[in-house]
């Protein structure tokens, strides 16, 4: 499975990921918060099933653009996955026909633009050959967390969260587990904010760790941009011998 981040700033695009978004494979996206601004109108095309974890515009804001981009004259079926919660604020926040023409009800008119289908919790929907399972996992609005298998490997991408533990429960029983990838927000000095905002410092990234199965590479993301040095440094202090440190437009061969 090759897993990118993809960028979503001009100058250094590999360390200030003020947005999230991944492509894996090409043709599966997890989150639009950069996907509308990835590549060329054909390689966006590409793209047959984005994923949202949860409705927060760092995971959403592109959406309407890449919609947009996506789109050809012969239609398209694209696919936007997500649980309910999700689904119905992308319906009733972007695609409002305010901040955006509501591509979902044009899409019964004309050439569709997309499909949104509902996601439920636990339960595995297949996607140009990966098996995607949602986790929900534990933030401010309803979020999940993925586990995406190629039948030979599988990753998990955790989503926003504070502590959380089903996910790790689900990633035990998980066969031919290779990465996780997992936010760190804050540094250790802003606890407070990320517990207020069920978010992770990297001294809480480490108490998932340990919830972890043993010896999984594990990929700190969502690292906010303002305070990277200082949350890079903090994650290196905890000396978690399989720990990188996430990196846009790597290619992740997993
Ligand atoms: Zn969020
Ligand atoms: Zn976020």
């Amino acid at each position: 499975m090759k897993v990118r981040l993809l960028a979503s700033s001009v100058q250094d695009p590999a360390r200030r990921a003020y947005l999230t978004s991944f492509l894996i494979n090409k043709t599966v996206a997890v989150d639009a918060g950069c996907l509308g601004f990835y590549g060329s109108p054909q390689q966006q095309e590409a793209v047959r099933h984005v994923f949202l974890t949860h409705s927060h515009a760092d995971h959403t804001a592109s959406l309407p653009i890449f919609a947009e981009n996506a789109w050809t004259p012969a239609g398209n079926s694209l696919r936007v996955w997500g649980i309910p919660p999700t689904l119905d604020a992308v319906q009733r926040h972007i695609f409002n026909d305010v901040m955006w023409p509501d591509f979902v009800a044009l899409s019964d008119k004309v050439p569709p633009y997309l499909r949104l289908c509902a996601l439920q919790a636990e339960v595995p929907v297949e996607a140009d050959g990966l098996t995607v399972t949602p986790i929900e996992v534990n933030h401010l609005v309803p979020t999940v967390g993925y586990v995406l298998s190629d039948g030979i490997g599988a990753v998990i991408i955790a989503g926003d969260t504070g502590p959380t533990t089903r996910l790790w429960e689900v990633a035990h029983r998980t066969a031919g587990l290779r990465a996780i990838f997992l936010e760190a927000s804050f540094p250790n000095s802003m606890s407070q904010l990320a517990q207020g905002t069920l978010h992770l410092t990297p001294e809480m990234f480490g108490g998932e760790v340990d919830k972890m199965p043993a010896g999984i590479k594990v990929v700190a993301i969502h690292i906010k941009v303002r305070y990277r040095e200082r949350v890079v440094r903090e994650l290196g202090a905890l000396g978690i011998p399989t720990l990188e440190i996430g990196e846009c437009e790597k290619e992740y061969d997993l």
